[in-house]
C-alpha cells in the first residue's frame, strides 16, 4: 500500500472508534454545534468527547502545523480525512470564528508570539471569536469604518461601534477592524484583537426575521488595547481584513455544500406527482454536485498556489444563492404544515426559522451584488465593471 492509503485506512480505522454514534447524525442548526470557549456548553457528553480527542490529534485543523495545535497534515491527507470523516457522517468537531477566519489571518500575517498563544487555544477550542468588521454605515463599503484607536504611547484607546457582530455576547475576544490614521481611507486601518471582557465593551442583541438573536450591536467606550495586540502593520489591516474575508466567504459558501437526493427522499410521494417539484429538486443536486467539484478543483489550485484570489466570491455567491433555493423547496414540499412556527411537532418551527435565516446567507460576509461586481471585474474583466 502506498503512504497514502495506509492513511486512509488507519483514518477509517480511527474515526470508527472514536467518533461517537450521535456525533455521525448532521448538525440541525447553528445552535447544535460545538463552539468552545472560555465557557463552553456541550449539548451532550458525545459532543465534549468528539471535540477534546480530534483536539488532542490536532485534527480539528488538520492542516495547521502541529507546533500551533493543528494535525500538521499535507494537503492530500486533509483531503483523504474529509472524505473519510464524510463517509461515515462525522460531524465538524468543532465551529469556530478562530478556525475559519482569523486562524488563517494569524498564520499568514501573525508574529511567531501570537501564533503560538492564539492558534494553540484556537486549535483547542478554548477560545470564541467574534468578528468587527461592520458599523452603521460601513458595511459593503466597509473602508469607510470610523472606529477609532487613539495613540497612547504603548496601547490604543478605541471608541466607536460596530454592527452585525455575530455572536458578540458569546464570544472571549474580538479580531477588529479600527482606524488609527484618519488621512488615508485604505492605509488608515489597523487590525486589533482584544478581549471582550474588557471594561468599556458593551453590547447589544438584535433580533433577527427568524426570531433568533444570534448577533448584536457592539459598543466601545475607551477601550485600552496593549500595542503587542496587533496583527500585521500598522495602518495596513486592510491588507488583513481582505485576506480574511477571502476566508469567510469560503465558509460562508459551505451552506451550499448540503446532502444530495436528501430532499428528494424525504418527499417520495410528492415527487411522484408532482413533475415540476421533481424537475427543480432534481435541477438543485446536478447544481450541488457541479458547486462541490468546482471547490474540490478551487482547493485543489489554491493548495498548488495556482488560486484565483477572486474565487472564494464565486464560491459564496454560488453556494448561498443555492442554499437559499434548497429552503424554498424545503417550503414548496412541505406546504402549509412547513409555516408552523411553535409547536414541538415541527421542532419549534425549524422549518420556516431555516428558510428565513437562509435570507441572510447571500448579505453576510458581503451581498451577492458585491460578489457579482468583484467576479465580473476581476475574473470576467467584462468591460466597464
Ligand atoms: C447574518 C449576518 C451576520 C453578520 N455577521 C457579521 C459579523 O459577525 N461581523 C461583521 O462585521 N459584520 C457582519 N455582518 C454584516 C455584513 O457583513 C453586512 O451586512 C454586509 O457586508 C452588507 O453591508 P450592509 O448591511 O451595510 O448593507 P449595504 O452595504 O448598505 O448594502 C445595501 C444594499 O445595497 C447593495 N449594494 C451596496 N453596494 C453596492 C454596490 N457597489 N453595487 C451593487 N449593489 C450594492 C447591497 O447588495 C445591498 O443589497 C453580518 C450580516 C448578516 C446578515
Amino acid at each position: 500500500m502506498s503512504d497514502l492509503e495506509t492513511f486512509r485506512a488507519e483514518t477509517r480505522v480511527w474515526l470508527e472508534a472514536n467518533c461517537p454514534p450521535e456525533m455521525r447524525e448532521p448538525v440541525r442548526d447553528e445552535t447544535d454545534a460545538c463552539w468552545g470557549g472560555r465557557n463552553p456548553t456541550y449539548k451532550s457528553p458525545a459532543q465534549k468527547l468528539w471535540m477534546d480527542r480530534m483536539a488532542e490529534k490536532g485534527w480539528t485543523v488538520p492542516d495547521w502545523p502541529k507546533p500551533y495545535g493543528g494535525g500538521g497534515l499535507s494537503p492530500a491527507e486533509s483531503k483523504i480525512l474529509r472524505e473519510e470523516m464524510a463517509k461515515l457522517g462525522c460531524r465538524s468537531p468543532l465551529s469556530s470564528f478562530g478556525i475559519w477566519m482569523l486562524g488563517p489571518a494569524l498564520l499568514k500575517f501573525g508574529t511567531e508570539a501570537q501564533k503560538i498563544h492564539y492558534l494553540n487555544q484556537i486549535a483547542k477550542g478554548e477560545i470564541r471569536w467574534c468578528q468587527g468588521y461592520s458599523e452603521p454605515g460601513s458595511g459593503s463599503d466597509l473602508v469607510s469604518l470610523q472606529t477609532f484607536g487613539e495613540d497612547k504611547g504603548d496601547h490604543w484607546i478605541v471608541n466607536g461601534q460596530k454592527i452585525w457582530t455575530s455572536y458578540a455576547d458569546k464570544a472571549d475576544w474580538i479580531f477588529c477592524l479600527v482606524r488609527t490614521d484618519k488621512h488615508d481611507k485604505y492605509k488608515g486601518i489597523s487590525f486589533l484583537l482584544f478581549d471582550m471582557a474588557t471594561p468599556g465593551v458593551t453590547t447589544k442583541p438584535i433580533k433577527l426575521i427568524s426570531g433568533n438573536s444570534p448577533f448584536c450591536e457592539t459598543f466601545f467606550d475607551n477601550v485600552p488595547v496593549p500595542k503587542d495586540q496587533i496583527v500585521g502593520e500598522l495602518n495596513r489591516g486592510w491588507d488583513v481584513a481582505k485576506y480574511l474575508l477571502g476566508h469567510e466567504r469560503e465558509m460562508i459558501s459551505g451552506a451550499g455544500n448540503a446532502p444530495v437526493g436528501s430532499l428528494g427522499a424525504l418527499h417520495k410521494e410528492l415527487m411522484a406527482q408532482d413533475p415540476l417539484l421533481r424537475a427543480e429538486m432534481a435541477k438543485l443536486d446536478v447544481d450541488t454536485l457541479a458547486f462541490r467539484a468546482m471547490g474540490e478543483k478551487f482547493i485543489d489550485e489554491m493548495k498548488a498556489g495556482k488560486g484565483h484570489p477572486a474565487q472564494p466570491n464565486m464560491m459564496k455567491y454560488f453556494g448561498t444563492e443555492l442554499n437559499k433555493r434548497r429552503a424554498e423547496l424545503v417550503m414548496a414540499a412541505g406546504g402549509s404544515d412547513a409555516l408552523e412556527w411553535e409547536s414541538d411537532g415541527s421542532g419549534g418551527g425549524a422549518k420556516p426559522r431555516q428558510w428565513l435565516r437562509t435570507k441572510a446567507n447571500s448579505i453576510e460576509g458581503g451581498t451577492s451584488e458585491v460578489m457579482l461586481n468583484v467576479i465580473a471585474k476581476r475574473i470576467l474583466d467584462l468591460p466597464g465593471a
